[in-house]
């Protein structure tokens, strides 16, 4: 079930600080450099004498980033430099979310401070925002720890940074983000979510997951923020 406007609006109103993940609710990342081709592309980087590296099969390049971490830790370094040059050029031909920028600016002008906490490089993020005109608009980017697969979420690693950079409590905050994994890691870290259902399913399994509120509109959410009193 998607949330009222209003229903995000209440939940919103006691958020001091937006944790948002990047991949969705602010822009599809591989929406011209396709997620398969930077898989493929980052298995012909690493494939060497003894062939390819695990996770060979995947299609997704951060779920091959953790299985090259599972499987071969040395190749860990080399995996992740690569990955995050070619998210780099994924963010140039990326598509921006309607409704993203208008929920950046939003939260701006209503006093609350916006940490993106991302699975991607935070070199691909900070690209992204800097093309974008938004670096205003954000207050920290807290991407994936080079060479540590294991700080993506559902770790809450990366929100207890942004955290701790805001000087925030866990009820000061929320997390806004599009995947299972983002619920789970908002709950590691003692914090609420809002799933962002930008594909058919994501609500039930948002929600499932325990999302506080499920939206399949970012100008709703930006909508909310302004309208915290309704
Ligand atoms: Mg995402």
């Amino acid at each position: 079930m998607t949330a009222a406007p209003e229903e995000l609006a209440s939940v919103l109103a006691p958020v001091r600080h937006v944790l948002l993940d990047f991949d969705g609710p602010v822009c599809s990342v591989f929406a011209g450099f396709s997620a398969p081709d930077v898989a493929r592309r980052l298995v012909e980087l690493l494939s060497g004498p003894d062939g390819p590296p695990p996770g060979h099969d995947e299609s997704d390049p951060l779920a091959l980033l953790r299985r090259i971490a599972d499987e071969r830790e040395d190749l860990v370094p080399v995996a992740d430099e690569a990955l995050a040059q070619l998210e780099m050029e994924a963010v140039d031909l990326a598509q921006p979310t309607p409704g993203g920028v208008a929920f950046l600016e939003a939260c701006a002008a209503s006093g609350r401070s916006v940490w993106m906490v991302s699975n991607n490089a935070t070199v691909a993020i900070e690209r992204y925002l800097d093309a974008h005109g938004l670096r205003r608009l954000v207050a920290g980017q807290f991407g994936r720890v080079s060479g540590q697969p294991k700080s993506m979420k559902p770790s809450p690693q990366l929100l207890s940074a942004a955290m701790t950079a805001a000087e925030a409590k866990p009820g000061d905050c929320i997390f806004v983000g599009d995947a299972v994994r983002d619920v789970e890691a908002a709950h590691a870290a003692g914090m609420e979510a809002i799933g962002y259902a930008n594909k058919p399913g994501k609500d039930a399994a948002l929600t499932e997951a325990g999302a506080t509120a499920v939206s399949t509109s970012m100008d709703d959410l930006a909508w909310a923020v302004m309208n915290r009193d309704v």
